[in-house]
């Protein structure tokens, strides 16, 4: 048997490294080191009934597992060849259980393809990245394809960044490649800030030879010789097994001077973020990367043409790097055919809130908000009514139950007044207050300014000023004019992406819960 723990940051939280502990020393105990090893690997996703093991052969997926079962496990399933049955999944209010991963509803609308790791390999192990197929990519591009070819196959696969800007990504590797001035650097942005978002924690902490491995490909392909990798600090999973892998990739010959005997060197390093959001926008990341305060600059020009050390600079997510080994391998026509016109491919996304399954997916673009929160997120607990969810964090806006058949892709979410960004999907139901949620996206936001500009600073000071006295009943009904008209000269005159989207929770629940606001300003005392 092998026997595959998860040790991402959920489930490390829900004690697996105990379950870890406990099943080895049963299994020794049991005299069973022969027939079962246990391996820890990265996020199935299913957060919610964490810690998960997964046994093969046969997928058996066991969840909500203590240390207090290992003895029970090792007895039942490895000696006797029983399955556990109460730490098969159940859906909340059924009694049937599930006994095998891919027949669980969760998994089932899903395409794991940038998570195409995650649950399957050792995160700590290159050898086992290497047996499904890693680093094959960077030996067929750095013996096989010109820079050219290889930046022609990222455009046509029509991958888009995934940090929330969906620039389509060959032309920014395209613009990084024209650009004069060397050296070139190629920067991973991994300062994932929006509260309930943590799909690229789990990308870097199940599978970070994927990142490492996709910015060689990027290097090779801009003319690149060095990469950083700019990750929280707050990420300590994910920056231990970065720092590992970068260890054993050196090791391995796949960074450094020579990659896979060809005459092509590149390396990495980490550089740490201290935690502020603004340093996910481009600019202020590459100023904190090198050292100086994370504060936005205007654009033009371009991190592509002036960036980290004022050089030809190409940035891309984690998400986004994840995804370029394997359409190197499968070719940009399979990717292609994935998703909408527009949008191909998939997308990872977090949801959290009120959601049966919180946890980590990844669906093909153009799957309906409604497939995402019913059939993968289980509906909502209590048996209480879907109200509204928030997507692109703070950044983002709510869509309420009428817009749920809305397929997730760039142009769908941004019609309705939100966007895609970087992949939070916070659910809410009946009981919660749209006006409050709106005020804690402008809170975090405020307090997350960086203070550069002053339609930003002061402005959205202002927003939360009004927003604090239509909460407390002190509101006017001039108020919700008054937030409106701010809320777009915030949007039209703000230095960066920060300022320009730090409205859009209040604009969107004015749009769809206007009665709310009015509810607040009518009922005041
Ligand atoms: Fe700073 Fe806000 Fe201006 Fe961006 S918009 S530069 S976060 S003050």
């Amino acid at each position: 048997y092998q026997v595959m723990c998860c040790t991402g940051t959920g489930c490390s939280s829900g004690g697996s490294e105990p379950v870890i502990a406990a099943l080895r020393e049963q299994i020794d105990r049991q005299g069973l080191q022969e027939k079962v090893r246990v391996f820890k690997t990265g996020c199935f996703g299913f957060c919610k009934m964490g810690p998960i093991l997964v046994v093969h052969p046969g997928q058996i997926f066991y969840c909500l597992v203590q240390a207090g079962d290992a003895a029970e496990l090792v007895e039942q399933h490895f000696k006797q060849g029983r399955l556990v049955e109460r730490l098969l999944y159940r859906e909340p209010g059924r009694s049937k259980r599930y006994l095998r991963l891919p027949d669980i509803p969760f998994f089932q609308a899903q395409r794991r393809i940038a998570l195409r790791n995650c649950g399957l390999i050792n995160p700590e192990d290159i050898e086992e990245y290497i047996a499904n197929d890693g680093y094959f990519a960077l030996y067929d591009v750095l013996h096989h394809k010109t820079p050219e070819q290889v930046i022609e196959i990222i455009s046509r696969s029509g991958l888009r960044g995934r940090g929330g800007g969906g620039f389509p990504t060959g032309k920014k590797w395209q613009f990084t490649v024209q650009a004069a001035g060397t050296p070139k650097y190629v920067v991973c942005n991994a300062d994932e800030g929006d509260p309930g978002a943590f799909m690229d924690r789990s990308i870097l902490e199940g599978d970070p030879h994927s990142v490492l491995e996709a910015m060689a490909i990027a290097g090779y392909s801009i003319g690149a010789n060095q990469g950083i990798i700019y990750v929280r600090a707050e990420y300590p999973i994910a920056i231990k097994r970065l720092e590992l892998a970068i260890a054993q990739a050196r090791q391995a010959g796949l960074l450094g001077h020579h990659i896979l005997g060809s005459d092509f060197a590149f390396d990495i390093e980490l550089r740490l973020g201290a935690g502020a959001f603004v340093c996910g926008e481009e600019t202020a990341l590459l100023k904190s990367a090198m050292g100086r305060r994370g504060e936005p600059r205007p654009r033009p020009p371009f991190p592509a043409v002036c960036g980290f050390r004022d050089k030809p600079t190409l940035l891309n997510n984690v998400e986004t790097y994840a995804n370029v080994p394997v359409i190197l391998r499968q070719g940009w026509q399979w990717y292609a055919g994935l998703g909408t016109e527009n949008s191909k491919g998939t997308k990872v996304f977090s949801i959290a809130g009120k959601i049966n399954n919180t946890g980590l997916i990844e669906v093909p673009m153009g799957t309906t908000l409604r497939t995402v929160i019913y059939d993968i997120g289980g509906g909502i607990p209590g048996g209480r009514q879907f109200k509204a969810v928030q997507t692109g964090g703070p950044s983002g806006g709510v869509i309420p139950a009428s817009l749920l058949d809305t397929p997730i892709d760039y142009e769908s979410l941004s019609r309705v007044g939100s966007m895609m960004g970087s992949g939070g999907l916070i659910v809410m139901d009946e009981t919660d207050c749209m006006v409050d949620i709106a005020k804690f996206y402008l809170e975090f936001s405020q307090d997350e300014s960086c203070g550069k500009c002053t339609p930003c600073r002061v402005g959205t000071r202002r927003m939360l000023e009004i927003m604090e006295r239509i909460t407390q009943g002190k509101g006017e009904p001039a108020d919700l004019d008054e937030l409106a008209e701010l809320a777009h000269d915030i949007k039209d005159a703000s230095l960066c992406g920060l300022g320009q989207t730090a409205p859009n929770p209040v604009l969107s629940t004015l749009r769809f819960f206007r009665e709310e606001y009015i509810a607040h300003v009518r009922d005041k005392t």
